[in-house]
């Protein structure tokens, strides 16, 4: 699942940059903020180059970075680059999609179309120029045939099937990384949740310590209070 997934983003990156900016995945895939000097290293590229291959995946949302001053090398900004795998799936999905729609498209026209052929010279005419023949052969005066196009028709629904087959496999991936970051966003509020309860029984307990201090000095205020409680609970009843 994993090297599927490698070959599908590496698919889309050497899409939107070129072929050689693939590798930029193995050096992103699962790392985050990777110092742009090491990419440029492993790349086998300039430091620019590389830079141009990074911004151009960025304009495309398919990576992110964040920068911070080399105050080493006279405050020039180091850049650190992310690939956001998730995005980049929903982006290559989007594509999928639209170019499923128009392959069905084209199917449909193809489909609707009618083509003739002469089966002595094996030349094809489409409908307009065998009408205009009287449907009979201009080079030998044979009678046409009516042909579909079937090479055409089968080449476009073996497309149209392996790309609905990548739709598959993209969403299923988009699926699991969504699920794995909604699992990160719960765990993060639980620990939170769990951070406030533990934040609001040491209080609780600062509180009743104070308290217990209090009547240690002030013995009379516990007197009076369980003076006032009494008449309560007669109340209720
Ligand atoms: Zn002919």
């Amino acid at each position: 699942m994993k090297e599927d997934l490698l070959k599908i983003l590496k698919k889309i990156i050497s899409g939107v940059a070129s072929s050689e900016a693939e590798k930029i995945v193995d050096l992103l895939y699962n790392k985050k903020n990777v110092n742009e000097f090491l990419i440029a290293k492993k790349l086998g590229l300039t430091i620019n180059q590389t830079r141009n291959i990074l911004y151009k995946l960025a304009d495309h949302g398919l990576v992110t970075f964040v920068r911070k001053k080399d105050k080493k090398k006279g405050g020039w900004y180091i850049y650190f680059w992310t690939l956001e795998t998730g995005k980049s799936l929903v982006k290559f999905l989007e594509k999928t999609r639209e170019d499923i729609e128009r392959l069905k498209n084209e199917l449909k026209t193809r489909q609707g179309e009618r083509f003739y052929y002469c089966p002595g010279c094996e030349i094809e005419y489409a409908e307009e120029p065998a009408l205009l023949n009287n449907f009979t052969c201009p080079e030998c005066g044979e009678v046409l045939e009516l042909k579909q196009p079937e090479q055409i028709l089968n080449s476009l629904k073996n497309e149209i099937q392996k790309l609905e087959k990548i739709q598959e496999q993209l969403k299923q991936e988009v699926q699991t990384i969504h699920s794995k970051d909604e699992k990160v966003k719960e765990k993060r509020i639980k620990g939170e949740e769990e951070e406030k309860l533990k934040e609001r029984k040491k209080k609780a307990k600062i509180r009743k310590k104070l308290k217990a201090e209090e009547e240690k000095k002030n013995p009379k205020k516990k007197v009076l209070k369980k003076n006032k409680k009494t008449p309560k609970k007669k109340k209720k009843r």
